[in-house]
């Protein structure tokens, strides 16, 4: 099963997107409050997928990513970003990023970018 690596700093966010991606044939590989546990759980753990926050204490999403990918070059990370944060999506596709949903998000919004992780 496809394992899926959650990252907020909001425990009610990442709650939602756990029941989420466990009821879509999805496995939580596990949950990350910054991007600096994301990064240590993701060379630990190397999940097929990651969520990723942007607004976050001791590393933001977008440090993270970066950092992700300079590890692993293939890492899939979609962002999930606040509302208002839409110019950071220019800045997360540069760093490599597989997608970029902004909140509020629509459930099929994070299915399909999860699912496009997968395409080739
Ligand atoms: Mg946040």
């Amino acid at each position: 099963m496809k394992s899926v690596l959650i990252v907020d700093d909001s425990i009610v966010s990442r709650k939602m997107l756990a029941k989420l991606i466990e009821s879509s044939g999805y496995t939580v590989a596990s949950h990350a409050i910054n991007g600096k546990e994301a990064l240590e759980l993701y060379k630990k753990l190397s999940p097929d997928v990651v969520t990723m926050d942007i607004t976050m204490p001791e590393m933001n999403g977008i440090d993270a990513l970066k950092m992700i990918r300079e590890y692993d070059s293939d890492a899939k990370v979609v962002i999930i970003s606040a509302a208002g944060q839409a110019e950071k999506k220019q800045q997360a596709m540069e760093a490599g990023a597989a997608g970029f949903v902004t909140k509020p998000y629509d459930n099929q919004d994070i299915l399909d970018a999860i699912a496009k992780c997968f395409e080739d």
